[in-house]
């Protein structure tokens, strides 16, 4: 279950940020997940409540936003967005000639502190 040790950096990251800024207590860490990131959202969420225990985040919530699947059409050189996970055609001019280039990643947007 990878999700724990991403819960784990998560947290690491966090906590370094906190102390450096000098404060003493983390309340929330808002997240975005893409799309494909192949993370699962509730198991994330399970395994940073149990490891936040006897840290200064003690008290803290993971907010979780998904970030869409975006891409880069070659034919008429559109980048796009979707909702959807599986991509076939280019939503603009249907060409099939395109990159994925986000949806995969999981960025820590804002860390919330007292
Ligand atoms: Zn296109």
């Amino acid at each position: 279950m990878h999700e724990v040790s991403i819960a784990q950096s998560i947290l690491d990251i966090a906590i370094t940020e906190c102390r450096k800024a000098e404060y003493k207590r983390i309340n929330s860490i808002s997240l975005r997940i893409g799309k494909v990131s192949g993370i699962k959202v509730q198991s994330l969420l399970f395994a940073f409540d149990i490891i936040k225990i006897d840290t200064i985040a003690h008290g803290a919530s993971l907010l979780c936003e998904e970030g869409p699947v975006a891409g880069h059409c070659h034919e008429c050189h559109n980048n796009f967005a979707v909702a959807s996970e599986l991509i076939l055609a280019c939503p603009e001019c249907g060409g099939t000639r395109f990159s994925i280039n986000g949806g995969r990643e999981l960025d820590i947007v804002e860390i919330d502190v007292d």
